[in-house]
């Protein structure tokens, strides 16, 4: 199956494991915090590593993220 699209390569070889994604193409790794007690906080984009990431899209660099929460 396909993975999620790479911002890095851009191939679509981003899998994640748990809360760490990695590229299985250029090798690039991000780790996915919990949300718990960050009060609204988003999660961390893998490009600007702020954790500005809402619904997917990415409200510091604009990074499109194409994963989703688990929850
Ligand atoms: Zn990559
Ligand atoms: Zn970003």
């Amino acid at each position: 199956m396909a993975g999620k699209k790479c911002p890095e390569c851009g191939k679509q070889t981003l899998f994640q494991n748990k809360n760490e994604i990695k590229c299985s193409t250029c090798g690039s790794t991000a780790t996915i915090p919990p949300n718990e007690g960050k009060g609204g906080r988003g999660k961390q984009c893998f490009n600007c590593e702020k954790y500005k990431v809402f619904n997917g899209t990415c409200h510091e660099c604009g990074t499109v993220h194409t994963y989703r929460d688990s929850e």
